[in-house]
């Protein structure tokens, strides 16, 4: 059974259209991540399942239990939203203790839980501590630690880490996972950043316009995306899509680039003839120096060391512009002028150009 089941759900607000039919099962121990733009209805969605907020129609269950017109303090979640307030004239220990402390637990059992939970999140020698003498880490984990000492049926996480620095927001994406793993939590997490949603969920939930586009593991978002759009939405940097019209030629499948005849694999046979965009992934770019079979002519005109990769600005014969990149920091003694480029004829997608929706290949 499902811990956490969202069924057709709807809401509004005026004549504005928010969620417009959404549904997910969350597994017990799973994480799932709800990523989506700006003002997409992932808040929203998050402030249903808790009960702050109601719905126009559709089910929310937790665990097996109809909870859609229950009060929120009677639904067993735990939420915990981006700014992760503490109290802070409160110790770490008494703000860990607070959700336990309301419901009147036994004073024995606060400070066993307290503890078990805090030596998990590593803080167990700073519960003495008010917030202010704690570090950003420390609050943060704090915050996280009074979520779950409830033992919430369901873990809602808004955007937990939006507004903590880039360092410590690296090494949160790190350790979440492991950390709400062990606890045993099954969490929802909302994030804007796809890097984010790719480390930390079991699935990513994908909102679009008040729906789910596409609810999948991280790898078969990357490697599968079920429309441009959600292929535009993870990978840095995005896609490149090419207007192509696949055709049947007695080499086998084809399409035209730059006035070049590039292949594609015989698993698009049904897409002859279709305008479809051609989706290539920049990693899927091989670039040479020197002729490639398969290949088509580019001017190099930038190469722009980035961390662990390398991006290469092309341009094709017809003015298209492309973007390779290439692991490590030294590709090649580069270099700039005419090179060759040619597609990893395994990582290439396909869409639909009228409705943007992904064509699978055939088996
Ligand atoms: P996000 O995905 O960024 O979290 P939200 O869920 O906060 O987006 O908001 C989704 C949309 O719903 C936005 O257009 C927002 O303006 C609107 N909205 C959210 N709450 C309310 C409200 N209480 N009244 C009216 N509009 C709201
Ligand atoms: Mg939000």
């Amino acid at each position: 059974m499902p811990q956490l089941a969202i069924r057709d759900l709807r809401k509004s607000f005026k004549d504005a259209v928010v969620l417009d039919g959404v549904t997910l099962d969350v597994e017990p121990g799973e994480i799932v991540c709800v990523f989506g733009p700006s003002g997409a209805g992932k808040t929203v969605l998050l402030r249903l399942v808790a009960g702050v907020e109601t719905c126009d129609s559709g089910v929310v269950a937790l665990a097996g239990r109809d909870v859609t017109e229950a009060p929120p303090e009677t639904r067993g979640v735990g939420m915990a939203f981006q700014n992760f307030a503490l109290f802070p004239h409160m110790s770490a220990f008494d703000n860990i203790a607070s959700p336990l402390t309301a419901r009147r637990a036994a004073p024995a059992t606060i400070k066993t839980k307290v503890e078990k939970i805090a030596a998990l999140l590593k803080i167990g020698h700073v519960l003495e501590h008010a917030p202010r003498e704690l570090s950003n880490g420390q609050k943060q984990r704090t915050a996280l630690a009074r979520a779950l000492v409830a033992d919430p049926k369901v873990l809602l996480l808004d955007d937990p880490l939006r507004n903590v620095d880039a360092k410590l927001r690296y090494e949160m994406r790190l350790e979440l996972p492991s950390l709400l793993k062990a606890s045993g939590a099954t969490a929802l997490y909302v994030t804007q950043d796809y890097k984010e949603a790719m480390a930390l969920g079991d699935r990513i939930a994908v909102l679009i316009d008040g729906r789910f586009v596409q609810v999948a593991t991280p790898g078969a978002i990357y490697r599968e995306p079920a429309s441009i759009g959600v292929a535009r939405l993870f990978g840095d940097p995005t896609v490149n899509l090419i207007p192509v019209e696949p055709v049947i030629r007695p080499e086998g499948l084809t399409v035209h680039i730059a006035g070049c005849i590039v292949p594609l694999s015989r698993r698009y046979e049904h897409a002859a003839g279709r305008a479809c965009m051609l989706g290539v992934r920049p990693e899927a770019i091989l670039v040479d120096e020197s002729p490639m079979a398969d290949g088509f002519p580019v001017e190099l005109e930038a190469v722009t060391p980035l961390n662990e990769k390398t991006l290469l600005l092309l341009r094709a014969n017809d003015g298209r512009e492309l973007l390779a990149s290439e692991a490590g920091e030294d590709a090649a003694p580069r270099r700039h002028g005419v090179a060759h480029a040619r597609f990893d004829p395994d990582a290439l997608l396909l869409f639909d150009a009228a409705s943007g929706e992904r064509i699978p290949p055939k088996a």
